[in-house]
């Protein structure tokens, strides 16, 4: 079992959830999982009843990367334009999933579509959080060039989270992938600089180093495991917590 960060002692107040678009496929190889949706609903609604404000920023890997885009000749603004558009479907059907248990959510994207959710306000967002509702955060910074890591760590920062849990398919940071390679082993704990220097495919280099000069936890565990959040924010989930020592 991990030590885990924030401990029993020093529960955490506000946090941020990433979930990568590839974490709403499911078992599925495209797309969005509406089952898959309501069990991170459950989780989530579990964080917030227990007193937790939180905010979410979705990934659109699950739909399209700007990456892949380019690679196929497209130009990279506007591939990761699609890309942010994507984050924004990803956060409404996360919307949908949550409004569906009784969760209050608001959209709120940094790219403008006031027909479809708000734009991104940093008060207001703050404003809604307590008030007990659930605020998502979609289309990363608002910027081609950038992921929604950076926009996770950006909102963190600016919401004054006590940590970014960043959900993922396996249980943290290991020494390589464990999907492919059996001998890999789960880190504990690990500094914003060593995750940075062995180059660990965590969060993009710019958002760990966000989260360093903001002082901001990152805690990555397996979102795929249900009950699992609720185990991480009460210090005793299986889990690899990155911080300053
Ligand atoms: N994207 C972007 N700027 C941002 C956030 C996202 O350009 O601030 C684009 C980028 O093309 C990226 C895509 O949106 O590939 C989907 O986001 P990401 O790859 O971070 O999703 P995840 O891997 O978390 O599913």
């Amino acid at each position: 079992m991990s030590e885990v960060a924030p401990s029993k002692d020093h529960k955490p107040r506000r946090i941020l959830l990433k979930i990568s678009g590839e974490a709403l496929m499911g078992d599925g190889q495209f797309g969005i999982d509406q089952e898959t949706c309501l069990g991170f609903a459950r989780d989530v609604k579990a964080a917030r009843d227990s007193g937790i404000e939180l905010c979410l920023v979705i990934g659109g890997g699950n739909i399209f990367r700007g990456i892949s885009g380019a690679a196929k000749g497209m130009e990279r603004a506007t591939a990761d334009y699609m890309g942010m558009l994507a984050t924004i479907m990803n956060a409404l059907a996360l919307q949908g999933a949550l409004e569906s248990i009784g969760v209050h959510t608001r959209v709120q994207s940094a790219i403008p579509m006031q027909t479809v959710c708000e734009p991104y306000i940093r008060r207001r967002a703050i404003r809604h959080m307590e008030k007990g509702r659930i605020v998502i955060f979609a289309a990363g910074v608002g910027s081609p060039f950038f992921t929604t890591d950076s926009g996770a760590a950006l909102r963190a920062a600016e919401m004054g989270c006590d940590a970014l849990l960043k959900g993922t398919g396996v249980d943290g940071v290991y020494t390589a992938d464990p999907k492919t390679d059996p001998t890999a082993t789960r880190y504990d704990k690990l500094s914003y600089t060593e995750v940075l220097a062995k180059n660990l495919k965590v969060m993009d280099a710019s958002a760990v180093s966000m989260m360093r000069d903001s002082n901001i936890p990152i805690i990555v565990f397996n979102i795929r495991q249900p009950g699992r959040l609720a185990e991480v924010l009460a210090g005793t989930g299986v889990c690899t917590v990155i911080t300053d020592n």
